[in-house]
């Protein structure tokens, strides 16, 4: 395997500190995964692609990686993670559906984006509702150790009593004091011996739809408990890296880090890693505001803060050139700035194919192995890759410049610079060519339909209904949806 200083910014720690797992040649990993009770956003796409850059890129390293991404399908409640309605329970009261058939729709979007955005699916992903008996025995431990109390058959988390002996706060830099003033009053929180006490079991109320037998009352877990225990089951009482959004370091993480200790008497993670939020044009991404835009909605362009439909590269690449412990805001003109970018790199790639090598070409291995070794720095610097990106754009430049002659290169190096284009951006950065003709494609397959409705208006007018019929039908065999309106026959492609 290669051997590289490979830094990465450790948020416990707040700064970048080198990579060494603890397993040499393996490293586990674990992130939060999404909580299905609606369409994948922006919002899920940058964790999922921040942390698919470090899965490619330890594994392009010779790593064997775990790579554990979890599916939150209960116990993470609206407002707090204490009080109030579980989403998925709440969205099921209001479909009418058992709550599974909502965690499972949600989850099957969330893996169609996923795959879309050509991100790797991990190499296990734990259900929490799979995994109640190693929450329960999380929850156990840390009432045998004495860092929580039973109040009328939910469990909480003694936050106080932790403090004394462990630090809580370490990962946000809150001290207990802070988390005081900033915790909210909350109806229920009687049952807690202090506010900032946090549950690891709640007792169902009868309203609730998913619930589970435990010692202490019939109930479920508290948010916080299922990525420490299921972080333990599959990468053991000490793993590498915990990764997530910057949004989840408090409370969920620092809960974790307390858990963590609270069971077993030690920290289960080494190196904590943290993105970057996004904002939409300046703003936070809300219902209330009006700019929450899911991922299927960017594919197709099919929302009314959207000039036209972003391919999922184009979003990938633009998630890529920040950094991701920076923030990114998302507007039309940034992505298409990023739309013509990543069309100028695939092409430069498509150029490269094409190139004659000449024998005593200008250019030679060094040349390919210089641009190798600038990549190969940005992504040990805490995975820059925003500069992986300018130096594949600077090599683009000098393909041009072969492609038209004004220099040339070698067999060997011309070789070289194929692989080092290839492994980066398709490799590590996990682009991939999308249909150069996607559009053009779509177009005639627009006029086609639109010719087919314009025989089926025909043959309507004829009073040819058992044709008209015909085609709307066949039509929606392909997933064309058409809608008569009084301006004549519409049509969308449902995907
Ligand atoms: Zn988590």
């Amino acid at each position: 395997m290669t051997k590289r200083n490979l830094l990465i910014y450790n948020t416990l720690s707040r700064q970048k500190e080198l990579f060494r797992p603890i397993n040499e040649g393996r490293v586990g990993m674990y992130v939060c995964g999404p909580t299905v009770y609606g369409d994948p956003h922006l919002g899920h796409a940058r964790p999922a692609i921040t942390f698919d850059l470090l899965f490619r890129y330890l594994q392009h390293l010779g790593y064997k990686v775990r790579y554990v991404r979890n599916i939150t399908d209960v116990g993470h409640l609206e407002h707090d993670a204490d009080e109030g309605d579980d989403k998925i329970q709440k969205k099921a009261k209001l479909e009418q559906l058992e709550p599974m058939e909502v965690a499972q729709y949600y989850t099957n979007r969330y893996h169609a984006a996923m795959e879309r955005l050509n991100v790797l699916p991990p190499s296990i992903e734990p259900h929490a509702t799979g995994h109640i008996i190693e929450q329960e025995e999380l929850v156990k431990e840390i009432l045998d150790n004495g860092f929580a109390y039973e109040s009328n058959g939910s469990i909480y988390f003694n936050v106080e009593a932790y403090n004394e002996k462990h630090r809580y706060g370490r990962l946000s830099g809150r001290n207990l004091e802070d988390v005081i003033n900033h915790s909210r009053d909350l109806a229920g929180t009687e049952e807690k011996h202090n506010q900032v006490d946090f549950a690891l079991w709640k007792k169902a109320q009868p309203e609730h739809i998913m619930h589970w037998p435990s010692p202490w009352s019939e109930g479920f877990p508290g948010w916080h408990c299922e990525c420490t225990a299921m972080g333990r089951k599959y990468l053991g009482k000490r793993f590498d890296i915990h990764g997530g959004g910057m949004d989840l370091v408090f409370p969920h993480h620092e809960c974790e880090i307390a858990q963590a200790i609270a069971s077993q008497g030690e920290p289960m993670v080494n190196y904590w890693m943290h993105n970057n939020m996004i904002t939409i044009n300046g703003q936070k991404m809300g219902k209330s505001l009006g700019n929450f835009i899911t991922l299927f909605q960017f594919f197709e362009g099919d929302h009314e803060k959207l000039e036209q439909a972003y391919s999922p590269m184009t979003i990938r690449f633009f998630i890529l050139q920040a950094h991701y412990r920076s923030t990114v805001d998302f507007s039309n003109e940034a992505l298409q700035a990023s739309h013509k970018g990543l069309e100028r790199l695939m092409e430069g790639i498509a150029t490269l194919e094409r190139i004659q090598p000449v024998a005593d070409g200008a250019l030679t291995e060094a040349y390919a192995a210089e641009v190798e070794q600038k990549c190969y720095d940005a992504m040990d610097d805490d995975l820059n890759s925003p500069i992986v990106i300018s130096h594949l754009f600077d090599a683009c430049r000098t393909i041009n410049q072969l492609a038209d002659r004004s220099t040339s290169i070698t067999p060997a190096g011309l070789d070289k610079l194929r692989e080092v284009m290839r492994v980066f951006a398709f490799d590590i950065l996990g682009l991939r060519a999308e249909a150069e003709a996607d559009s053009g494609r779509e177009e005639s397959f627009g006029k086609a339909v639109d010719l087919l409705l314009e025989l089926r208006a025909k043959a309507k007018a004829a009073k040819d209904w058992a044709t008209s019929d015909q085609i709307r039908d066949e039509l929606a065999s392909f997933g064309f949806e058409v809608k008569d309106t009084k301006d004549g026959a519409t049509w969308k492609l449902n995907r």
